[in-house]
């Protein structure tokens, strides 16, 4: 990729790894591991192994027809990631990381969940694989998603409620951090997106590029040449950076980010450290950061992960926001032209589509991609829906 790392670890002035001596060393050898691993080929046939046999991948690069007429500009193609086994981009990285995690010779995975997708991805895949799973999440979020809670117990996992704190997310990552401090020697932290501490940015987006290496192959097969932009949302930003990979370098795409109103952290954040690297972070007046809310759990994240930081200032990719309005909106349109109910999360990057493709001519070609599968939520768009 073009984004030259002139430190390890960083992009540009974002990255790195801010954390105590005993946590930086755990971190070192896992980038030792990772390098190590990362083009070794049966390490990365191991890999398509299982991607295909138990993801179901490659999966299809949908051209969306009566979207595209509807809309009445670009041609709109949909990268499936919702037809993934458990319904997201998310088994990507997991499958990727628990590979890695045996290679290193850990009888144990433990993992962060805020909504529980995270947790459930890596629950799944512990048991396909036999191994020990711990879910740190807060008390909070265990109340709230009691119905992930239980999947995940139901896959075998452990999960522990973290009341520390605030009991949210921030919190649970703390509780995994220490664990893996105490415990390193035969445990592994599954860290969920493109965020956290050097090397974990750089394994998240090796993974999830797989969605791109297809897409790209995809569209050449269909169009014979490639897209005028990629569109994908951002929470932390693992399924728009594994979207984005391998067009980096190819100057004629456009890549665009999608964020929600309120969680604008590309569009509005500020350089700061959070949770153990730097980056865009929305801050309040006194400089902490500020709480997030959006309709759709998997981008309520203040923070953002290091590369798109990067993209964003050095301009290569573009960062947007929509309304709710507009996601309930795609939501249904995406529904009742093409028969796919999309993700709250992928909605915003459809809805930033629907904006788009109507200013750009019939010949121009969007890839949108559709990062999850709609029914973890549809009981909530009933209520914003039918009982407002
Ligand atoms: C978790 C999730 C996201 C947000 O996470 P990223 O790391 O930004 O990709 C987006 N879409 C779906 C379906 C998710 O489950």
């Amino acid at each position: 990729m073009s984004l030259v790392q002139e430190r390890r670890g960083y992009f540009g002035e974002f990255g790195g790894s801010f954390v105590p001596p005993e946590l930086q060393e755990v971190l070192d050898y896992l980038e030792e591991q990772f390098l190590q691993y990362k083009d070794d080929h049966e390490f990365n046939e191991e890999f398509k192994f299982y991607l295909k046999e138990y993801v179901g991948r490659a999966n299809p690069l949908t051209f969306a027809a009566r979207l595209t007429e509807r809309l009445g500009g670009a041609k709109i193609y949909l990268k499936r990631e919702d037809l993934n086994h458990t319904g997201s981009h998310k088994i990507n990285n997991v499958i990727g990381q628990i590979l890695l995690a045996k290679r290193m010779g850990a009888k144990r995975v433990i993992a962060e969940t805020g909504a529980g997708q995270h947790g459930v991805a890596t629950a799944t895949a512990c048991a396909m694989f036999g191994m020990d799973c711990t879910i740190y999440m807060g008390e909070e979020d265990t109340r709230r998603q009691a119905l992930n809670v239980f999947r995940m117990e139901l896959l075998g996992a452990k999960v522990v409620p973290v009341s520390k704190g605030q009991g949210r997310l921030k919190d649970a990552v703390d509780e995994a951090l220490n664990d893996l401090v105490q415990n390193y020697k035969d445990t592994f932290y599954l860290l969920g997106s493109a965020v956290g501490p050097h090397p974990y940015p750089s394994i998240v987006k090796h993974f999830q590029s797989i969605i791109s290496e297809e897409s790209k192959m995809q569209i050449l097969e269909k169009e014979g040449r490639l897209p005028d932009a990629v569109i994908a949302c951002v929470g932390g930003g693992s399924n728009a950076i594994g979207a984005f990979a391998h067009y980096i370098d190819e100057p004629g795409v456009r890549l665009i980010g999608v964020e929600p109103e309120k969680a604008a952290t590309l569009t509005k954040g500020v350089p700061a450290v959070l949770h153990g690297f730097k980056c865009l972070v929305l801050l309040d007046e006194e400089g902490n950061p500020q709480p997030t809310y959006s309709i759709a759990a998997g981008l309520d994240y203040p923070g953002i992960g290091p590369e798109h930081s990067y993209l964003k200032v050095s301009g290569r990719a573009e960062y947007y926001t929509v309304t709710n309005e507009e996601v309930l909106e795609a939501f249904q349109v995406l529904s009742r032209t093409e028969g796919i109910i999309p993700a709250l999360e992928s909605t915003h990057a459809v809805a930033y589509a629907m904006k788009l493709a109507p200013a750009l001519s019939k010949e121009q070609i969007i890839i949108v991609n559709l990062s999850g599968r709609g029914d973890k939520d549809v009981e909530q768009v009933f209520h914003m829906l039918k009982q407002p």
